[in-house]
């Protein structure tokens, strides 16, 4: 699963070669030709790096003891998909501790995870009684079948996100959906905030999307885009925190939304999309 190696100087969204600036004071590498953005330096498997110490200290300082937490933010991603889509047979492509799994299942679908990572996917079995299976998604997907893939902030850790992509669609059925969630590099957060900006996590993130390079690489392995826009971080706070936290919370927003609302075609740090897969099996 080491496709990054050598392909540090290929664009992964257009393919050209030697076409890659840096950029984020050599952070990052952007492709002159399409824009697209992506980590310089390679990162180890996933499977090594989403250990015990990403759950517990890194990337989410315990995740697992933030259970109310998860199942707001599990909540709203729920709400937002069923605006599209019924209780159906639904996959979750790295579903981490399970509580989507968990929220979706109580909605009426038929639910299956498949988590990278031991240490969540242990979790997401023992604690939340949810089905999960242990490994790459990419790897497990030929023997799975459904009528929504679900990834939320997935695509973004992936080590080939057209594979990744392709995978996904094999597993869904003719006119079968898939949600994605990843941050918003194209946002004015990030333009202000650069290395600051908490959607970066180059450590963790070999892949920075726009709504534009989304679209395209979507378009690229067979989807086609239904819904797209973006919120911020403060979407997923509850209520009484945001309310507690207004004063450092909402100034923020406001300049980079130039409104009060949680939502925004394009300017906000996250940017969420529904794609179909075309029922009449357009591109193979
Ligand atoms: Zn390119």
């Amino acid at each position: 699963m080491k496709l990054r190696d050598d392909e540090l100087t290929t664009c992964a969204l257009c393919g050209r070669d030697g076409h890659a600036a840096p950029a984020l004071d050599g952070v990052l590498r952007r492709c002159t030709d399409c824009d697209f953005r992506w980590t310089a330096e390679a990162a180890p498997p996933p499977d090594e790096l989403y250990d015990e110490d990403y759950y517990l200290t890194g990337g989410y300082q315990d995740y697992f003891a933030s259970g109310r937490q998860r199942r707001f933010e599990a909540g709203r991603r729920l709400r937002w998909l069923s605006s599209v889509v019924g209780p159906s047979v639904l996959v979750e492509a790295g579903c981490a501790g399970g509580y989507f799994l968990e929220a979706a299942r109580g909605a009426g679908f038929t639910v299956t995870g498949v988590e990278v990572s031991r240490v969540a996917a242990a979790f997401a079995v023992d604690h939340l009684g949810v089905p999960v299976r242990q490994g790459y998604f990419e790897q497990v997907a030929p023997s799975l079948r459904a009528d929504v893939v679900c990834a939320w902030h997935v695509l973004e850790h992936v080590d080939d996100p057209r594979r990744f992509l392709r995978a996904a669609r094999q597993v869904l059925t003719p006119g079968g959906w898939l949600a994605l969630e990843v941050p918003n590099i194209a946002s004015p957060a990030a333009a202000r905030l650069g290395h600051r900006w908490p959607g970066l996590q180059p450590e963790y993130h070999p892949w920075h999307f726009t709504p534009t390079s989304l679209t395209r690489l979507l378009a690229a392995t067979g989807f086609e885009v239904v819904r797209q826009d973006t919120t911020v971080f403060r979407f997923y706070m509850p209520v009484a925190y945001r309310m507690r936290h207004a004063r450092r919370l909402l100034p923020p927003d406001l300049i980079t939304l130039r409104s009060p609302r949680l939502t925004h075609r394009w300017r906000g740090d996250l940017l969420r999309v529904i794609a179909r897969r075309p029922r009449d099996g357009r591109n193979g």
